[in-house]
């Protein structure tokens, strides 16, 4: 059987981390040129239920790499308005491990250099009278596979293709998302779980990426053989701005410095501490994009081409995308081994794999509609306090 996996995010990277381990032939095709070619560096929550499908896809030898490169938060969040003053504590939600989702891709694409090829943008499948599919890129090449996995994130081609029906939603906001190196300055700005910056019409989220260990030194001392990006301690901050600033953010998209200088904007009038956060921002891990996320999914009718992670169940920012795509993965390479293995036939195996994905993404969609309801929340009282 040979599986190829479009998209080398952390879903389809633990997938094929996944199959290779199982035996089964793996390629994956990733659009961008290379792990670095855009702004890829944000931190993610994965929760204790996910935490055995990180470890799962990893050897045992690099899971001592994988604690240290994690990072914790405790203590209660709490609520500020512009000026820094305190309005209120919020309880923590658990989030469990931080990781950030471009050093964990990097340990996720350990060994795996001669199976993952950059530079290959999925164009379009086509399935054979044989029964497998053939997969074309916009390079003009082509390849055949017995299985085609759309692990192409939230915007999907390969969804695209296969389940039409489900639509994307822009959010009536734009985030903006970014980091600032973590000096003691920020690091006092989130004594615990969060600190929420309240206004009216725009929220500002912080929290800490503190590595247990500085990624690259881990590395260089755990695993020698494995090459981690030499990324320090962060703030990571995120802003939640009304759709009328979408058109100068529009452009501030691929043009991070420009996106900056609309945030600075934004802050003009806040703490000072507040307003050095995007003075002091990394603007190659920083930028401003719509939010946007999908209908919920239901079952679709099951071909040789299946989905996984946010292709399969588009989740904003701050829902559980990160902890679905690792245990999309372990499901999915279940079903797969019991085909190869000749216990299921393919077509039953991977409906039986996409009924579970839509079950447990219907619990995620709930999720993320709690959070982004807590947000309309703030700012109904942000407004009232104004
Ligand atoms: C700021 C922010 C914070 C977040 N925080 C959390 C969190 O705390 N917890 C959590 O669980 N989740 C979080 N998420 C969501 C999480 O990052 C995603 O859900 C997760 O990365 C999805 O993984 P994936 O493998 O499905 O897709 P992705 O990681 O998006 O990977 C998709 C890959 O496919 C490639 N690709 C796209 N199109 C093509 C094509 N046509 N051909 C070939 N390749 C293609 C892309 O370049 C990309 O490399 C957050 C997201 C953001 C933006």
């Amino acid at each position: 059987m040979k599986v190829v996996v479009i998209g080398a995010g952390l879903g389809g990277l633990s997938l094929a981390r996944r199959l290779i381990r199982a035996g089964i032939e793996v390629g994956v095709r990733e659009r961008d040129s290379a792990m670095e070619s855009r702004f890829q560096g944000y931190r993610v929550g994965i929760g204790g239920h996910a935490m055995p499908a990180v470890r799962g896809c990893l050897p045992d030898r690099l899971l001592p790499l994988l604690a240290a490169i994690g990072g914790d938060v405790t203590g209660m969040g709490r609520m500020v308005d512009t000026r820094l003053r305190l309005l209120g504590e919020v309880p923590p939600q658990d989030e469990g491990t931080m990781f950030d989702r471009h050093v964990l891709r990097h340990l996720l694409l350990a060994g795996l250099a001669d199976r993952v090829r950059f530079g290959k943008q999925f164009e379009e499948y086509r399935e054979l009278p044989d029964g497998r599919v053939r997969v074309r890129y916009t390079d003009g090449t082509e390849e055949t596979a017995d299985v085609v996995v759309g692990a192409d994130g939230m915007g999907s081609a390969v969804r695209r293709r296969l389940v039409p029906s489900i639509r994307i939603r822009t959010m009536d906001r734009v985030g903006a998302i970014g980091r600032t190196p973590l000096t003691e300055r920020f690091a006092a700005l989130v004594p615990g779980w969060s600190t929420m910056v309240n206004a009216p019409d725009r929220q500002l989220f912080l929290g800490t990426m503190k590595f247990r260990r500085p990624p690259a030194e881990a590395a260089a001392d755990l695993a020698p053989d494995v090459a981690l990006p030499d990324t320090g301690s962060y703030l990571r901050w995120v802003m939640l701005i009304p759709a009328e600033f979408a058109t100068a953010a529009a452009g501030s998209e691929q043009d991070p410095v420009a996106a900056l200088a609309v945030l600075r904007d934004l802050a003009g009038d806040w703490h000072p501490d507040l307003r050095a956060v995007f003075e002091e921002a990394d603007p190659h891990n920083s930028g401003i994009a719509p939010l946007r996320i999908g209908d919920p999914v239901h079952p679709w009718p099951t071909r040789p081409i299946t989905l996984l992670g946010d292709a399969a169940h588009p989740t904003p920012p701050g829902g559980l995308g990160a902890n679905l795509a690792f245990l999309d993965s372990e499901l999915l390479c279940r079903a797969l081994t019991s085909v190869r293995d000749g216990t299921s036939e393919l077509l039953p195996a991977l409906a039986g794999y996409e009924r579970r994905i839509c079950a447990a993404a219907a619990k995620a969609f709930g999720h993320a509609e709690q959070v982004y309801e807590s947000f309309d929340e703030m700012r109904r009282d942000a407004a009232r306090r104004d």
